[in-house]
């Protein structure tokens, strides 16, 4: 990213070298994320951000393939959960929100029921969690969608870089992610479409994107997250091994600390080791808890990055019926993450609690 922000100004449309070269720089960064997703480079399109990506799937693709129901969870992130409400606001279609039991799992018999009945459907439920870890079963979701020609959009932000995706495995229509969720730079993000299911663009008055999205690419973010995403599945297996390390010290000493401490979302199988979500017992001053820790040095979150500083429950912990008396706060790791700062949480935790 720092030689092309140094050296390398070319505008991608234009056609004289600099341009040719800049415009080499996406085109190789696009090999990188199709190859990655076992995806045709033609299926991949750059983005701003995943905000942006779900956005243009869900406002795109709803009206132009006649979804007369979308089918989506308590659970998602604000950038699609927000977005259906509003365009259903513009253009009428069912909208199903499926409840989910107190690890966040969707039941997949509930999902079969609405999927027979008649109309057509689109079914969009992220891949894993942001706020407690819980990754849904992609793969009969996708069978199920496949079996009853429903698209299946798939906010994949918490899970590229960090387990394998295969597009064609899973029956994706579409995938979008976030380059900085995989130590990438921010507002850099993509979409996987799959080439039976072409939507018309969200932004128009360029060709960029092969007409797919209007305006000048950002393209040493673009190169930037694919350099990131290659070095991260390029060590996927080792970093798999220290999360689940990371996460399972973190957790048997967060524990120690008092018995009445849980840990949300699934335990046992289908949750990513990255996050890990703490509810603490009631205690006076609980609600100073992140700001304590913030003085401490220690940045964790109460909701999603977006919505925390604002006082208000995460939809998350409403949906898993989290009791409003007691702090849930979400501490996300990353291989950079050591277990000595994890004894040092430890530590800082033990003063805060009483
Ligand atoms: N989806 C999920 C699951 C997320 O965790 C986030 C960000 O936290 C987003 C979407 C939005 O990503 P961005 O803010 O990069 O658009």
């Amino acid at each position: 990213m720092h030689a092309i922000l140094q050296q390398q100004h070319g505008n991608p449309s234009s056609i004289h070298s600099y341009g040719r070269e800049a415009k080499g720089i996406i085109e190789d960064a696009r090999k990188v994320v199709a190859h990655t997703l076992k995806a045709s480079v033609g299926e991949i399109f750059f983005t701003s951000s995943a905000t942006e990506a779900n956005n243009t799937i869900l406002s795109k693709a709803i009206p132009h393939f006649n979804i007369t129901k979308v089918i989506t969870s308590k659970t998602e992130h604000p950038c699609v959960a927000d977005t259906l409400v509003h365009l259903k606001e513009v253009h009428p279609f069912d909208l199903i929100s499926l409840d989910v039991d107190s690890q966040g799992n969707i039941s997949l018999d509930q999902l079969e029921t609405i999927l027979k009945q008649p109309g057509k459907a689109m079914v969009s439920l992220m891949h894993t969690n942001n706020e407690i870890g819980t990754i849904h079963d992609t793969q009969r979701i996708g069978n199920l969608c496949n079996q009853y020609d429903a698209l299946y959009h798939c906010d994949a932000v918490q899970a590229i870089g960090k387990t394998t995706i295969d597009v064609h495995a899973d029956y994706y229509s579409f995938i979008t992610s976030s380059a900085h969720k995989f130590h990438g730079p921010k507002a850099a993000g993509f979409f996987y479409m799959n080439s039976d299911n072409i939507i018309p663009p969200l932004l128009h008055g360029g060709a960029q994107e092969r007409n797919m999205r209007a305006g000048t690419e950002n393209v040493y973010g673009i190169a930037g997250l694919a350099t990131a995403l290659q070095y991260m599945v390029t060590h996927l297996a080792t970093h798999q091994i220290q999360l689940h390390e990371l996460r399972a010290y973190f957790i048997s000493k967060v524990q120690e600390i008092h018995p009445d401490i849980h840990i949300l979302g699934n335990q046992d199988k289908d949750f990513a080791p990255h996050i890990v979500s703490v509810s603490f017992p009631p205690f006076d001053y609980a609600d100073m808890l992140m700001f304590n820790l913030d003085i401490a040095g220690i940045a964790a979150s109460s909701g999603s990055a977006c919505s925390s500083g604002i006082a208000k429950t995460s939809p998350v912990l409403l949906a898993i019926d989290h009791p409003e008396d007691r702090v849930a706060i979400r501490f996300s790791f990353s291989i950079f993450n050591t277990t000595e700062e994890i004894d040092y949480v430890i530590q800082t935790l033990k003063h805060l609690l009483p």
